[in-house]
Order: structure tokens, then sequence, then C-alpha cells
């Protein structure tokens, strides 16, 4: 599922070809990818409003709009976000579930195999201009640094696995599965230490693998799978993938130790970790 620098990717590519168009058209399809509303007034709210900004928390993306309004979605599992410059000549995919039409004639296509991803749009907004919604996560380690006095803070008292915090949307925005594995190799830590046991210098750590790590994705347009569901809005692979270091690795070597990898189960989690250089 794409994490933080998918989501930023797919942001960055939003910010070229979308901020200052205005949607002329919103069709909805698919009927689990709106439901907080219903899919009629999305597209009544939607329709005829310039895109302003794009924006990105976690893995939300937030599009504010000329009267105050944003539009939110969340890829989730398996959604996409496809651009196209002239949709006459580009065939829908199947499990196209919502299309914005804008005013230069290209189309905002968003396809999602799992329907698990979803589109709102609220007036409801903070200062800043996005949702307040976005109140429930905690900081954006690539929006804002989260050094390691703030990390200590945000990790104190927590009794579960380090992977399971760093996969919490309230301690952190926008890591998920892939990125919390590769986070603790770089650090150097085992992804099933239980939170309150770090030292700060351990913390210290983890808070410059978790900077390293997405910085590193994120340059790299982040991750496809084998699965290739992960694409930018114009249909290409993230290359990150050939950088992992653990994820989906098992058996293979560390290649900082040459340990084998191994997978480990942490509740109803699967982390790679390896037992070489992790402690
Ligand atoms: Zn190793």
């Amino acid at each position: 599922m794409p994490e933080l620098p998918e989501v930023e990717t797919v942001r960055r590519g939003l910010e070229d070809v979308l901020v200052g168009r205005r949607v002329v058209r919103l069709v909805v399809t698919g009927r689990r990818s709106v439901r907080r509303q219903p899919a009629a007034e999305l597209v009544e709210r939607v329709t005829g409003r310039r895109i302003e900004r794009a924006e990105r928390r976690g893995k939300w993306l937030a599009l504010p709009l000329d009267d105050g309004q944003v539009l939110v979605v969340h890829l989730r599992m398996s959604g996409q976000l496809l651009y196209v410059a002239e949709p006459s000549s580009v065939p829908r995919l199947s499990h196209t579930h919502v299309v914005a039409g804008l005013d230069d004639g290209a189309e905002l296509r968003f396809v999602d195999p799992r329907t698990f991803g979803e589109w709102f749009v609220t007036d409801e907004v903070r200062d800043d201009g996005l949702p307040v919604d976005f109140d429930r996560l905690g900081p954006d380690p690539f929006v804002e640094t989260v050094g390691a006095g703030r990390l200590q803070q945000r990790l104190a008292g927590r009794r579960s696995a380090l992977k399971v915090a760093l996969t919490d949307q309230r301690v952190l925005a926008g890591i998920g599965n892939l990125y919390a594995d590769e986070i603790c190799h770089s650090a150097r830590l085992r992804p099933d230490r239980p939170c309150e046991a770090l030292s700060p210098e351990e913390v210290a750590r983890l808070s410059r693998a978790v900077g390293r790590v997405l910085r590193a994705a994120v340059k790299a347009r982040g991750s496809s799978l084998r699965d290739a569901r992960y694409r930018d809005l114009m249909g290409e692979l993230g290359g990150y993938q050939l950088h992992h270091r653990v994820y989906d690795r098992a058996g293979e070597p560390c290649e900082r130790c040459g340990t084998t990898v191994e997978k480990l189960r942490i509740g109803a989690r699967v982390a790679y970790f390896c037992p070489g250089c992790q402690t």
C-alpha cells in the first residue's frame, strides 16, 4: 500500500499539473469510493471549483479549493491517481471509480481495484487550510523535522513493539509496513523491541533513520512492488524497491553484515529484519 514516499510522489505530480485548474466535471461510478457523504454532494460541491494547492500529510492528499473547501483523497491499499492529458485517446482502466475532468481538457482518474480508497470534501479546515481531521495525525516527518527529543516524547511509556509504534499514524504520519522495516534496519534496531526500552542514543539513531530512509525513498519516487500496483500520476513505476535492505527479502543476505534476513511475526503484522546487525 502506498506510504509517505509514494503519496509524496503523487502529490508532486498533482502540484505540477492540477494546481490552478478548475474541475469542470466530476463523475463517481465506484459505490465505495465516496463514503463520508453522498457522491452527489461531493460532485456538487467540487464541480466548478479551482484547485489552489496540492498538499499531503501522512498518507492523505489534500487539495484546497478556491472557496475554502478541501478535496481529500486517500489511496489506502490499491488506489492510484492517473493524469491523462488526452482522455479521448486513453481508454479508462477497469476499476476506474472517480473521474475529474479539468478545464484544460485533461482528466484525473482514480483507479482502485480493492476499493478501500476514498474521496471526500470538507469545509471544516484549520488555519493552514487543511482539514481539522488531520489533527489526529502525528507529525509528518517529511514536512517537519522530528528530532530525537520529540520522538522520545512520542514513544515514551509505550510498551508496544517499535514497528507497531512506527506504523501508528498518531505517532508519526505516513509510515507503513514497508518503510517501518527499512527504518528499523537503517537504525540497527529490531522491529520487535518495546519502545519504552529504547535508550536515548537508540532513539536518536531512529530519528535520523526516519529522515534518511524517507528522503531517499522520495528521491527514488517511491517503491513499486512485484504487483506493480503503485505507479505515479503519469503511470511510471517508482525506483526505491531496488534499495530495500530487508522488506520482503527473507532468506537473502543482509547487505550490511551478510546475515540471512528473517521474517518475524509481531501480533498481526509481519516484519523483516536482520538478526545480525539489528539489536
Ligand atoms: Zn545485517
